[in-house]
């Protein structure tokens, strides 16, 4: 196979253009070498890598949490702004799996664990039945300190990728003791469900800290590994960790498991592999719910944001931030207003409906589970109450059910989804820092693995 850059030249002189057409700077720009010399010093070796994954996102999830951040503060989402203020080497990643043009979490992990495509459901074991090293193990062969932090139970398919080896994915139990015998240095997530009393306790015996708390996270010195769980199943939604102050005291967010997670990788003298997965942004999503979408994704955001000052003084450390896949097709469209009705639509409705949103006060899947077994008069009074909306007649016999509410809500809030399924679209792929260079503006998943590697100067 050519090289990507190889290829690239070769599609600039065979569709002919030549630099007196383009420019030489445009050219130049297109360059590899223009981007190796730009990142941030991006041709020398990564002594850390720090992989970000927003679960499930695609770049419209992207664009509305940087607008609802801007309604909601005076910034900017900091992912796009390290587009605009870092010389960070953007590009696309397709994002198929083995078997199927639309990965799961599990084969798209695998692919960054392993190099290989892979069957959807299976963690690191080829559709031959090879199983090869996985990422994790590399980085900790080569003298490095491994963590993972996920707001998904610590043992799901996304955090399982970077280290286990098992068959299928909803197998949590077999996957956890993987991470003691694997040697992950850091933990950091929910999943209290699939770690036995036998297994935390074997944790402890080999020097993990064991932190159940957001207290118990903020007071740790970082002295010892740690193994964090914070919730039995997922952690909480950001929206519900914001509205509802028992869960927002007892559960730490993104950005604090993050920082906690580099005080400890960071002390090591031989750099460190960490992984940060946004993962409810994809949860939210697959129940086609905005707001759970949305602000798991400025929950993210605030992550990279805690990322970004570790690196402003670790200028060795290579950063990407990417997705595995995007999940529900969220889409905010044009609204209208009734002046316009039946003329060219001048989608002057449309900040209106998306501002509706910042009122909503808690994900559905909480809404879900305070209604459960609500008679439909006062699920209506709930869902207004959750979400601020002023239901019209019409609508309001139809808001019974979760699944009433979000036929009804594309019109108050001008957001709708193609599915609650993943999606095949590529994804945004961000590489910042030493061995950003190696990434191109287009690549497939598969090829994240290895470049990973030379990046940060491992066999
Ligand atoms: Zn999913």
């Amino acid at each position: 196979m050519p090289s990507p850059r190889t290829s690239r030249r070769d599609f600039l002189r065979l569709a002919g253009l030549g630099s007196a057409v383009l420019g030489a700077g445009a050219v130049r720009a297109l360059g590899a070498e223009t981007r190796e010399a730009s990142a941030n010093g991006g041709a020398g070796r990564a002594k850390n890598v720090i992989f970000m994954v927003s679960d499930g996102m695609s770049v419209s999830t992207l664009g509305l949490a940087d607008a609802w951040l801007r309604f909601t503060t005076d910034a900017s989402a900091r992912w796009p702004g390290i587009y605009r203020e870092l010389p960070v080497v953007r590009g696309l990643c397709e994002t198929a799996s083995a078997n199927s043009m639309v990965t799961d979490s599990a084969a798209a992990a695998s692919c960054w664990g392993i190099g290989e495509r892979i069957t959807n459901g299976v963690i690191n074991i080829t559709p031959d039945g090879r199983r090869p090293t996985t990422i994790l193990q590399k980085m900790k062969a080569s003298g490095r300190r491994t963590g993972l932090v996920t707001t998904a139970t610590v043992t799901h398919a996304t955090p399982a990728g970077f280290v286990a080896t098992i068959e299928k994915r909803s197998d949590q139990k077999g996957i956890a003791p993987q991470y003691l015998e694997r040697g992950v240095d850091v933990v950091l997530g929910g999943g209290t469900e699939f770690f036995p009393d036998d297994l935390t306790a074997a944790f402890r015996k080999a020097g993990y800290a064991h932190l159940k708390s957001r207290q118990d996270l903020l007071g740790w010195k970082g002295d010892s590994p740690a193994l964090g769980l914070f919730s039995k199943s997922h952690v909480p939604f950001e929206v519900d960790r914001r509205n509802d102050p028992a869960i927002g005291t007892s559960t730490p967010s993104l950005a604090e498991m993050t920082d906690a997670a580099l005080r400890r990788l960071s002390a090591g003298p031989d750099g460190f592999f960490l992984m940060v997965e946004g993962a409810r942004i994809d949860h939210a999503s697959h129940g086609n719910d905005p707001v759970g979408t949305i602000l798991d994704q400025v929950a993210f955001d605030a992550a990279i944001g805690t990322v970004l000052k570790f690196v402003e003084f670790h200028p060795d450390t290579l950063l990407i931030i990417t997705a595995d896949h995007s999940t529900g097709g969220m889409q905010l469209n044009g609204v209208g207003s009734e002046d316009f009705a039946g003329k060219a639509p001048a989608y002057q409705g449309t900040t209106e409906a998306f501002k509706r949103l910042l009122k909503f006060n808690r994900s559905q899947e909480a809404l879900g589970r305070q209604t459960k077994g609500l008679d439909p008069k006062k699920f209506l009074a709930a869902t207004r109450e959750a979400t601020g909306l002023d239901f019209s007649s019409a609508d309001a016999p139809k808001v019974v059910s979760l699944k009433g509410l979000n036929e009804v809500l594309p019109k108050y809030v001008g957001i709708s989804w193609t599915s609650k399924n993943h999606t095949a679209e590529p994804v945004e792929f961000a590489a910042y820092g030493p061995g950003a260079s190696l990434f191109p503006p287009f690549l497939r998943n598969d090829e994240v693995h290895a470049r990973v590697l030379r990046a940060a100067g491992v066999a």
